[in-house]
């Protein structure tokens, strides 16, 4: 196995666009990296999303331009980066975003490479080369360092929004084409497709506002009065898990460790306690405030602002008031 002193970065795209948290995981790397800094781009003939990655100054973008490969699915394109790997040698490490496709495509090549995968990583940083990946552990209630000391790639996927993504230029950015990078698959594979239910609600990762609501204001009248007031902030509603229980609400509309991972300008906590789940999903929030009964609710230890009090009569007079 021929390594190269390189660390490797999935760009994400959805329908012709780069997926946000490619920027975020591409400035990560571009701070914690001493060595050059890779983009692995799958587009078509005629797209040029490189020039969208360029913006965040890695140091190389591998582009395969592969127009049936961009609507592969998760085992041709684990194929092509296995295929990718074979020709280009094995990088120091390979970070994929831990979103739906990241989760899925980075541990089947992890197993193919039979490489080590930390899943959901809050931060990253290096000693040498050696990478040190964060991520919440033992029932979620510590954060544990892990490392990958003997096997190469170290693979991670990291939590969109939980770096921030800022623009580079780098004077020393290349671009190469990958041609003829075979990835189809076994033929005699049989692929089960399950299709999920389309979303309920909009996407609360990107919204810059957000009303959240916890086991203390789930009755209807609660949920009823965060839907009005987060109307008129033109904000989304999230949710603590406990409420992903009612008809209301799924598991898209979840804020914390097993759910989504937010940074809105604004978040209004109703009824929240702050479990450690639930606040590792809000620290990028710019400005917090949370109703609670309880004067000493863990949540008031992240809020900007609190109020100790009914969260259904301070969610009403806040919305009489705006
Ligand atoms: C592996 C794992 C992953 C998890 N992932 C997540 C996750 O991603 N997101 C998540 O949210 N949870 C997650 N959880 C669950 C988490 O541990 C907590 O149970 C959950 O966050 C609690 O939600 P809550 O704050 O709504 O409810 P509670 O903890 O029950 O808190 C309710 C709060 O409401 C207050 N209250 C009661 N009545 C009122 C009122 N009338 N007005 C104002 N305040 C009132 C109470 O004082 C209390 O502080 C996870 C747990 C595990 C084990």
């Amino acid at each position: 196995m021929t390594v190269i002193k390189e660390n490797w970065i999935f760009a994400e795209t959805e329908l012709q666009k780069i997926n946000p948290v490619t920027y975020q995981l591409i400035t990560k790397m571009n701070q914690i990296s001493h060595d050059p800094v890779v983009v692995v781009l799958i587009e078509g003939q005629a797209d040029k999303l490189e020039n969208q990655l360029s913006e965040y100054g890695p140091d190389k973008i591998m582009t395969i331009k592969d127009d049936a490969l961009v609507n592969g699915d998760d085992l041709e394109i684990t194929n092509a980066l296995n295929n990718l790997i074979k020709l280009k040698g094995t990088p120091n490490t390979f970070i994929f975003p831990a979103t739906v496709v990241g989760r899925s495509i980075a541990p089947r090549l992890q197993a193919r490479l039979r490489a080590g995968l930390t899943a959901d990583c809050l931060d990253l940083k290096f000693e040498d080369d050696l990478l040190i990946q964060t991520k919440p552990s033992y029932g979620d209630n510590i954060m544990c360092e892990i490392i990958i000391p003997d096997h190469r790639p170290q693979m991670a996927t990291a939590r969109p929004n939980v770096f921030s993504a800022e623009k580079y230029d780098n004077p020393e950015l290349t671009i190469e084409d990958i041609t003829n990078l075979d990835w189809q698959k076994d033929s005699n594979l049989e692929i089960k497709t399950q299709v999920l239910p389309p979303k309920t609600s909009d996407d609360i990762a990107t919204a810059k506002r957000i009303v959240a609501l916890g086991r203390g204001d789930k009755t209807d009248p609660g949920i009823k009065t965060a839907q009005q007031l987060a109307q008129k902030l033109h904000a989304n509603v999230g949710v603590t898990r406990p409420l992903t229980d009612l008809d209301n609400f799924t598991i898209d509309d979840q804020i914390g460790q097993s759910g989504q991972t937010v940074a809105p300008e604004l978040l209004l906590n109703l009824g929240i306690s702050g479990a450690v789940q639930y606040t590792a999903g809000i620290a990028n929030a710019k400005v917090v405030v949370s109703a609670n009964t309880d004067s000493k609710a863990q949540i008031f230890k992240y809020s900007d602002y609190y109020f100790v009090g009914n969260a259904q009569e301070f969610a009403k007079a806040l919305e009489a008031n705006l």
